[in-house]
């Protein structure tokens, strides 16, 4: 299996696109991390993982504690070793003008969309230097190519880690170190559906689908089997790529 003898560490773990590539490694012989915010989330995802045999640990942290993450990877590292980090978690934000959006909010979306992937890479790459091999895959998203209306702060996240991306995969190649993005369209999570009304939902997510060539919104797994190809040795010759996974909405 493509993860055998691999220990993952994924943040953002407990919900949606996370969620679903921790189950998705662990299903491939990976020893998987969980990482996030929400404990409850965390050992969710983690006793999934456990009731299919797979092996997972939880882990509650908040991504903008660099000092959590490191101690987090650091301990993984000394445990099982390291061989993927994966920097997923994120939140979005109301759409809204640019000009109306609080300065509180763009904040929040900085510290943990971007920093958070700062944080996890600093934390993670000493350790992949030193072993000269890992893979890095970071959440971005399909607002960090394109312009998205009502999403500037999150375009702001998400563009920046697109180019960081981009940075660290030519930092890093020499040491053996891989590393990607993947920049999905919506998805159907509680990002996106959050604390709508159901049948609200419903109607909106009809009528985003029909802006889809594929004719459907993204489901988790379609984003998490792009993140474990990138972090599989399948992958072993790209780095610095953004990989869309969007049903098509970009092409035309
Ligand atoms: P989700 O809300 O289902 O899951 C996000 C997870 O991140 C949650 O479990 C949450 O608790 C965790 N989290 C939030 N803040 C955190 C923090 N500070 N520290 C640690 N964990 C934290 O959302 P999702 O849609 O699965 O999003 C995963 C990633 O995919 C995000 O980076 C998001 O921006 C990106 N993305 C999502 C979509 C989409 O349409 N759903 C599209 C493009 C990109």
């Amino acid at each position: 299996m493509r993860f055998d003898d691999k220990t993952v560490f994924v943040t953002g773990g407990g919900s949606g696109i996370g969620r679903a590539t921790a189950i998705g490694c662990a299903e491939e012989g990976a020893a998987v991390v969980v990482a996030d915010v929400d404990r409850d989330a965390a050992e969710g995802t983690a006793t999934a993982i456990e009731a299919a045999d797979g092996e997972a640990t939880a882990r509650e942290l908040d991504v903008r504690d660099a000092e959590a993450l490191t101690e987090a990877i650091d301990a993984t590292a000394e445990e099982s070793g390291l061989d993927v980090l994966i920097n997923n978690a994120g939140v979005s934000h109301p759409r809204s003008d640019m000009e109306d959006i609080e300065g509180e909010t763009r904040d929040r979306v900085i510290d943990i969309n971007t920093k958070g992937v700062w944080n996890g890479c600093r934390a993670a790459i000493p350790q992949f230097k030193a072993q000269g091999s890992g893979a890095i895959v970071n959440t971005a998203s399909l607002a960090g190519l394109i312009g998205m209306p009502g999403g500037a702060a999150y375009s702001l996240s998400k563009g920046a880690v697109v180019n960081f991306t981009r940075a660290i995969a030519a930092e890093l190649g020499s040491h053996g170190v891989r590393a990607n993005a993947v920049c999905p369209g919506v998805v159907e999570t509680p990002l996106v559906t959050g604390d709508r009304d159901p049948e609200e939902w419903e109607g909106l997510r009809d009528r985003m689908a029909g802006e889809y060539p594929l004719g459907r919104l993204g489901r988790p797994e379609d984003v998490a089997n792009a993140i474990r190809f990138l972090a599989s040795e399948e992958a072993a010759w790209i780095t610095g790529h953004a990989l869309v996974v969007d049903g098509g909405y970009s092409c035309s």
